[in-house]
């Protein structure tokens, strides 16, 4: 199978395993059937269904691959009001680390697999989270090496996810926009596929988000897709399955993929804001948001035109409204998100409040991860004696009547 790359860019072409272009933008693979029909949806589990549109046999997505992917898109109607629109939330969280990464992870360990990534015999990341507890869980259901480089300023709780699959786990000093530079240099030589946030094969396994969301719409569209954005690898994927399916004719258009960023590091919203063509990086600040918090994104400048090719936008919440929104969806429809995924719920309330979508909209969140591994800070619990828990009961009861 041709492992062509392709520049979204300026069009060059290569068949060299290298991350970006000479322009300096990142490459995606040169795959897309232009036949691609919904019939051509294979059945069974996981990521295997899309074949059609993947670079590699269906087949080699075997195993826990047959995990990934084909989550659920739940229409909640609970929060239609919190939201102003009609709500469908696209749980990532039910994948087998708990988020997306999990379909990129499948498909990059399927290639590598395959032999298909090129002379490497092994695999790793640069993460300091969800993409290295997938890339590792993944790479040890294959039998593959796996190394994981994380900022050395990692909470331990993270750690201890990632450890549990035993990667070579390294904590590494210095800036983090450069590790992910320096891994892409080192890694062809020590014969290691860096499958980091948005490597080609990563952006392949990744496209499966929006084909999965799509093809539950055929062959109408959703009124807009909301994704939280922080290096651009998902939102790539979105925009080059949207590409895919509309050149073939699978979708009649292409609906607005809006992304949103946290407001304390939102290098791709303030481009968008300021009406920019490239995405440059910022100091970021913090936020509870932690996930999406890429101050240097290298797809960034991809990621803003996904949302302008596609009339969407890129926007920027704050903690309270996250706070909002993850609260919402946890308290109307019992789903527990990250507080980086729950950015979307938040953004397509701003949405609904600028008057860019209406009630009757359906509109899609993209909740990216679950908040059930995340210790989402502390709660103030009472304790009370066995003796009091008659009383105690009546009380609780009371409080939610
Ligand atoms: C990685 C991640 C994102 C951001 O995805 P990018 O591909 O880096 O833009 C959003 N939400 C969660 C939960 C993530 O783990
Ligand atoms: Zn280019």
């Amino acid at each position: 199978m041709s492992l062509e790359r392709v520049c979204y860019d300026c069009g060059r072409r290569t068949d060299a395993p290298v991350a970006r272009c000479d322009c300096g933008e990142p490459l995606w693979l040169a795959t897309g059937d232009d036949s691609f029909d919904w019939d051509d949806v294979a059945d069974g589990p996981g990521l295997g269904r899309y074949g059609a549109l993947l670079p590699v046999d269906a087949e080699a997505l075997d195993g826990l691959a047959t995990a990934a992917g084909d989550t659920p898109l739940v229409r909640a109607p609970e929060l239609d009001e919190f939201a102003g629109a009609r709500v469908h939330v696209k749980a990532e969280g039910q994948q087998p680390t708990g988020s997306f990464k999990d379909r990129g992870s499948a498909l990059g360990l399927a290639a590598v697999g395959e032999g298909a990534a090129g002379d490497v015999g092994a695999v790793g990341t640069v993460s300091h989270g969800n993409m290295a507890m997938s890339t590792a869980a993944f790479a040890a259901a294959a039998g593959v090496p796996c190394t994981v480089l994380v900022p050395a300023d990692i909470p331990a709780e993270r750690l201890g996810i990632i450890a549990q699959y035993d990667p070579t786990l390294l904590r590494v000093d210095g800036d983090y926009g450069r590790l992910y530079e320096r891994s892409l240099d080192l890694g062809p030589d020590r014969g290691v596929a860096f499958l980091n946030s948005d490597a080609p094969l990563r952006v392949e396994g990744q496209k499966t988000t929006a084909v999965e969301v799509c093809e539950a719409f055929a062959p109408d569209v959703p009124d807009a897709a909301v994704v939280p954005v922080s290096s651009g690898g998902h939102a790539s994927g979105a925009w080059k399955a949207l590409r895919e399916l509309r050149a073939a004719g699978a979708i009649d258009e292409v609906p607005p993929l809006y992304l949103v960023q946290a407001a304390a590091c939102a290098p791709i919203a303030e481009a968008f804001a300021d009406g920019r063509d490239e995405v440059t990086p910022v100091d970021g600040g913090d936020t509870v948001a932690y996930s999406i918090a890429n101050a240097d994104p290298p797809s960034g400048t991809r990621a803003l035109r996904a949302a302008r090719d596609t009339g969407g936008a890129v926007l920027a919440v704050d903690d309270d409204a996250i706070h909002d929104a993850q609260r919402a969806l946890a308290t109307a429809a019992g789903l527990s998100v990250e507080s980086s995924s729950a950015t979307a719920l938040a953004a397509v309330r701003r949405l609904a409040e600028d008057g860019d979508l209406t009630a009757s909209d359906d509109v899609v969140a993209v909740a990216t991860g679950t908040g059930l591994k995340a210790t989402a800070g502390s709660a103030s619990v009472p304790t009370v004696g066995i003796d009091e828990l008659d009383e105690r009961l009546t009380d609780a009861g009371e409080r939610t009547a």
